[in-house]
């Protein structure tokens, strides 16, 4: 059985790695439940055994459909075979990472649209960064029952809806996707790469399957105004979805050894003429091993990390290289899936998704070469996220004896979702987890709860706050406790499009520093002599650049002084709250010739207060994490919904009308929106729908700045006074 699907899987032609993706609500779910309901049994199909293990009960009683990392689909299209693998892509939004991180194994994407809700902003979102990774799309529109049951259409009204619909998402591709895929990836109902239909109901339709078949809209329309059952289960009968879904994405996605011909060139960094490189563009079954992981499950027998095979057979006893640990470790077992189940095997060639078991401390996001070429091991490009963690909460078990398996527990949450991080508060002895939003956060509780079966009790929600500075500082003169160092610094706000380089990951700390300072220069208007003299550059968007020139003993003590700007920045001076958008410039320097006086006790707080003093000379302030909202409310909502935002120190961006109501784009601090939810419903009847994203740090109103500052100092335990300049400087 296993041998039947490894024969397809090894026929690179009839392999197809796909994901669902689609605003929330709109169906990503209840779709790839179809597909499952309708392709999954790959056993059956291909073995004529039946495994009719029912995926969706089980499913269902465990409440997992977040976490499955992939199901193998089986689908016959002119005759022929395929295997289909379905890879979940995280249908909540402030999964943003994770969907990042698994649309890198996929050729190609259905995209989901709510016939009645129409493209929204995480349509757009998930969309764009598809495209960004040269992953294809085909778009099924679904729900087109509430097209006909709730908003009465015709079947002339009903067509220009969809014709609209994809009218917005080739807009989208338009504006997103680059020259060279602009035309050819442009939906054209026509071709079939749209479908159309009702995922709860299972059924849909292209075109070319509509004239095949001999179904029009009317007779679509027909059963749903009748709410004909029998109508609707022969729809369902004549065009099963799963059919539509998988007939467009055979067509239509390219297989792998296509796809990796121009996806390697953009995801992955190394060169693409090593044997690594020549091998991934030819998705070489006979060359080196390279796997991508892209989810990992903690399991009770260890770590199982699923991702895409970009190269080579991987087998059982490869010994792989993982690339940013520098380490190496031997696999142990590998395995296929078959519908979401995985079973293990001898191998898995090139272009296939695998999961592996045996090789410690491994995170999503992780590339693993044959170790034979770990030379060449360069890693998939830096993953970016567009979210950051913003939200924390305290958590503590609700009985005392659970600590450790809390402790556990978190630890396997954060390596199966890197964009939660989990923290001890050293002081107070208390457990700290933070996220991307508060509902990133309610989930994160929810599987503490549900998966690892643990009570635990929950603080409020703390927001994040970053400190940085408006103006640029004097030079101050930072002492060694010893006085036997000396260091002159300035500091000043980055411009906003270094912010976004480093934010996007376009520029590192791991990188050449010519190619740095090339793109520093073209791109945010750097000199490039100074770009050249980067030193540091810390994970909350800080940099450090030395313009000394001949300090002598400068260069043994680089590292502690780096090690004395990181520990500034990561807990600034207003409330110990991390900095965030500042260069700090190295004008000249003393240092001791003897090591035994430049020690990090002397050097670190020498640098450290020079740059805290300029923070807090420059018009510094805290930011804010601010939130976009979109919400559609039928239209006599508008101003009650209005209010709610300006109250909320909102901002209204736009509104627009629509055929099912009218679209309000806004944004507000996240710090305002812990009851907005329910004030939401509560003004709108339960009318109103949205979806939140984060979208970037903002300065808090100057009138609320100190009050703001002295409250996060409380809850600290900070005293409430701030370091003057003569704390730190000294008289
Ligand atoms: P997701 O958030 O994108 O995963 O969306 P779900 O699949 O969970 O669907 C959201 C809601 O839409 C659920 O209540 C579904 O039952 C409903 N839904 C899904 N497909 C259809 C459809 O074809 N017609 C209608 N009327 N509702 C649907």
């Amino acid at each position: 059985m296993v041998s039947e699907i490894e024969k397809i899987m090894s026929n690179i032609e009839q392999v197809r790695n796909i994901g669902v993706i689609a605003h929330v609500d709109h169906g990503k779910t209840t779709t790839s439940d179809a597909l499952l309901a309708g392709a999954g049994i790959i056993s059956e199909r291909v073995a004529g055994e039946a495994l009719a293990l029912d995926y969706l009960n089980v499913e269902k009683e465990r409440q997992m459909t977040v976490k499955a990392a992939n199901a193998s689909l089986y689908h016959e299209y002119n005759g022929k075979g395929y295997v289909i693998n379905l890879i979940d892509t995280p249908g909540h939004i402030d999964f943003t990472g994770m969907v990042t991180r698994s649309l890198r194994v996929l050729d190609g994407a259905i995209v989901v649209v709510d016939a009645a809700e129409g493209v929204m902003t995480q349509t757009e979102t998930v969309l764009r960064q598809a495209l960004e990774e040269r992953v294809r799309p085909v778009l099924y529109i679904n729900k087109i029952d509430r097209l006909i049951k709730e908003l009465r259409l015709t079947s002339s009204q009903l067509q220009d809806r969809l014709v609209e619909i994809i009218k917005d998402v080739n807009n989208l591709i338009d504006m997103y996707a680059e020259p060279e895929f602009k035309d050819k990836w442009k939906l054209n109902p026509a071709a079939g790469n749209v479908a159309f239909g009702s995922a709860k109901d299972q059924w849909g339709i292209t075109v070319p399957i509509a004239s095949k078949k001999g179904i029009n809209f009317q007779q679509i329309i027909d059963a749903y105004s009748s709410d004909d059952k029998d109508k609707i289960a022969a729809l369902t009968k004549k065009a099963p979805l799963h059919e539509a879904l998988l007939d467009m994405v055979v067509k239509f996605v390219p297989n792998p050894k296509e796809a990796q011909k121009y996806r390697i060139p953009k995801i992955w960094k190394g060169d693409l003429n090593s044997d690594l490189g020549k091998a991934m563009l030819e998705a070489d079954p006979n060359g080196p091993v390279v796997f991508y992981v892209n989810a990992i499950h903690v399991e009770k027998a260890g770590l199982v990390a699923t991702g895409r095979v970009f190269s080579g057979t991987l087998e059982p006893g490869k010994e792989l290289y993982v690339v940013s640990q520098d380490v190496t470790g031997r696999v142990l077992q590998v395995s296929l899936y078959m519908g979401p189940f995985r079973e293990l095997t001898q191998r898995v060639t090139a272009g296939n998704i695998a999961a592996i078991m045996g090789i410690d401390n491994l995170r999503a996001g992780e590339t693993l070469v044959e170790s034979q070429y770990k030379s060449q091991g360069a890693p998939f490009e830096q993953l970016h996220y567009i979210a950051e963690p913003v939200v924390t909460i305290a958590i503590e078990p609700a009985k005392v004896q659970d600590l450790p398996k809390l402790v556990d527990s978190l630890r396997k949450l954060t390596i199966e979702d890197p964009n939660l991080v989990a923290k001890i508060n050293e002081e107070t002895g208390e457990y700290l987890l933070s996220g991307m939003g508060q509902l990133h956060l309610e989930i994160a509780l929810w599987m503490l709860k549900e998966i690892y079966g643990l009570e635990v009790k929950a603080s409020q929600p703390i927001i994040v706050y970053r400190e940085s500075v408006r103006e640029k500082s004097q030079v101050f003169e930072g002492k060694s406790p010893n006085k036997h160092n000396r260091f002159y610094l300035s500091v000043e706000p980055l411009n906003d499009e270094t912010i976004d380089l480093i934010h996007r990951g376009a520029v590192r700390e791991d990188q050449d520093s010519r190619d740095r300072a090339k793109i520093l220069k073209e791109q945010a208007g750097w000199d490039y002599d100074e770009a050249r003299r980067i030193w540091a550059i810390d994970e909350n968007i800080n940099v450090f650049v030395d313009m000394t020139s001949g300090v002598q003993y400068l260069k043994d003590v680089k590292d502690t002084i780096i090690g004395g700007f990181r520990i500034a920045v990561k807990e600034g001076p207003l409330a110990a709250e991390p900095v965030r958008g500042i260069k700090v410039v190295l004008h000249d320097a003393e240092v001791h010739e003897d090591p035994v006086h430049r020690g990090p006790g002397q050097i670190y707080p020498a640098v450290r207060n020079a740059i805290w003093a300029g923070i807090l000379t420059s018009r510094p302030t805290l930011l804010e994490p601010i939130q976009k909202l979109d919400i559609r409310i039928p239209m006599e909502y508008l101003s009650a919904v209005t209010t709610i935002i300006v109250k909320k120190r909102g901002k209204i961006i736009d509104v627009e009308n629509t055929p099912s109501g009218t679209r309000v784009l806004a944004e507000i601090p996240i710090a305002e929106s812990f009851d907005l939810a329910a004030e939401l419903r509560g003004s709108t009847a339960g009318k109103a729908l949205w979806g939140t994203e984060f979208s970037r740090w903002a300065p808090v109103p100057d009138s609320m700045l100190d009050d703001l500052i002295r409250k996060i100092r409380e809850r600290k335990g900070l005293p409430q006074k701030l370091p003057s300049l003569s704390d730190l400087l000294g008289p």
